[in-house]
């Protein structure tokens, strides 16, 4: 099925068109004009390197004023923590502690909830706010048993109705707060998404909810591949925990590097045994959790230097998860991240994507709308967090410092605002007016950032750029 949902990606964005070889037409058109004198060729030469001069010192200074401008915008004084508690909610939650896991492989009968272009992540927080009464009984019987329901992204393709895709995430509930407002009953909740599972089939109850038998998925941890060719004198002068995985990293990484390099001793010796294989150690790096997280890392860091790595986690299999979380991919390659079982493969998926995928394009006419470099945190969860509206809409949104191509709709309003202390303007995309998300400024004075934008994931299509029309781009596919 995870093939099925993979999406072909947008085709080859056109370049900026910018033609270098324009500088080089004055240069033959003096030479043309070289019918002068000596002393008025000197002369010209003279006043040319004073041109020149003066346009190097205003193009320094220009670079030097860019350079602090985006300093300034991207300075912070906002509190990240205040989006990831999502505020909005309102206080006074009941909180619980505790929680379930449900045995690998197990069989069991998960409640489910469906919502469309939500494909929650283990260790992503999921904010709902419900209305429907028999959704709210559903949640009551949960809470009661071990608050734990599965989620699964629905797909509207055509008019008979929403499919559902077979592979969901169950979420555990943490906090509650029911409010009865005008005889209308709402309930607000936070869960954390913790376990992946397969549908194997699903039963609609007289109530309307939807029962699904599901298969958990397990998490693999696989094994060393030089595990079975390791002797004993290699395991004991094996990489001390010194050794930096970045060391690792910088010898050569998932992308087969074969250029000599200088290998450190260490290094030699945590690849040695690939000597008595077919293999030589590159093949090995390419699936070492540690050479690839740190490799993951370095990308994320060369995206923006605002992106701060004591938020990411630690363990390969949840810094896999946050990455999968934080990544603006459409639901289709969500989907097919959270089919992998095994944190390495999940990660040359993401390294892959990362590498390729270097801006965002809406979803419906395909217009550049942000580039990767402009992805920043706005809360402590990562650039990507799930928020729910006041209407029980949730929205997974990115924040980014800068977009192009888009137009805003309406007044500023700091009602039910997801980023407290900013107000929202809609934002909608200029070429096709498709909804792609808001526009946030201070309502607080001296608050930083000046502004930023919220894009819906749901909106927007990762998109590669040109580099050459190279047309058969458009069946590229993740490495495994
Ligand atoms: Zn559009």
């Amino acid at each position: 099925m995870a093939d099925d949902v993979l999406p072909i990606l947008m085709p080859n964005i056109e370049g900026n068109g910018e033609d270098s070889s324009s500088d080089s037409v004055p240069e033959r058109e003096r030479e043309g004009d070289d019918t002068g004198d000596g002393h008025e060729d000197e002369q010209q030469q003279q006043e040319q390197q004073q041109q020149e001069g003066e346009d190097n010192e205003r193009k320094k200074k220009k670079k030097e004023k860019d350079k602090k401008k985006k300093k300034d915008k991207r300075n912070m004084n906002f509190d990240q923590s205040l989006p990831a508690s999502h505020t909005y909610l309102g206080s006074d939650h009941e909180e619980y502690s505790g929680r379930t896991v449900l045995d690998d492989e197990s069989f069991v009968n998960l409640p489910l909830l469906t919502l469309p272009s939500v494909v929650l992540i283990p260790g992503q927080t999921l904010p709902l706010q419900l209305f429907q009464p028999q959704t709210i009984s559903m949640m009551r019987h949960v809470i009661q048993k071990d608050r734990t329901f599965g989620l699964v992204t629905s797909r509207y393709l055509d008019t008979s109705g929403a499919t559902l895709a077979n592979i969901g995430t169950t979420a555990e509930i943490f906090s509650v707060k029911e409010e009865d407002e005008h005889g209308i009953e709402t309930m607000r909740i936070k869960a954390m998404g913790r376990q992946r599972f397969l549908i194997l089939e699903t039963r609609r109850q007289a109530d309307g909810i939807i029962i699904g038998k599901v298969r958990i998925l397990p998490e693999w941890e696989m094994p060393s591949g030089l595990e079975g060719a390791e002797l004993r004198c290699h395991r004991l002068s094996n990489v001390p925990e010194t050794t930096s995985a970045m060391e690792v990293a910088a010898c050569g990484g998932p992308a087969g590097d074969r250029q000599p390099v200088a290998r450190s001793r260490n290094l030699k010796n945590r690849y040695r045994a690939a000597d008595w294989t077919w293999f030589p150690p590159w093949v090995y790096r390419q699936y070492d959790c540690d050479v690839l997280m740190e490799l993951v890392k370095r990308e994320l860091y060369s995206w923006n230097d605002t992106l701060q790595g004591s938020i990411m986690p630690t363990n390969p299999s949840d810094f896999s998860f946050w990455v999968a979380a934080s990544l603006p991919l459409d639901d289709g390659l969500r989907l097919h991240l959270l089919s992998i079982n095994s944190a390495v493969q999940r990660l040359r998926c993401e390294l892959s994507i990362m590498q390729k995928c270097t801006i965002m394009c809406c979803r419906d006419c395909g217009s550049q709308i942000a580039e990767k470099k402009d992805v920043f945190s706005m809360s402590v969860a990562g650039p990507m967090a799930a928020y729910v509206n006041p209407g029980g809409y949730v929205h997974e949104t990115l924040t980014v410092y800068q977009v192009t191509g888009i137009m805003h709709h309406g007044r500023p309003s700091i009602e039910h605002s997801w980023f407290p202390g900013y107000a929202w303007t809609v934002a909608e995309c200029r070429q096709c007016r498709h909804h792609l998300g808001w526009k946030f400024t201070p309502a607080k004075k001296k608050l930083k950032p000046e502004k930023f934008w919220g894009l819906c994931r749901a909106s927007l299509l990762p998109g590669l750029r040109s580099d050459g029309g190279d047309s058969e781009e458009t069946g590229w596919m993740p490495t495994m």
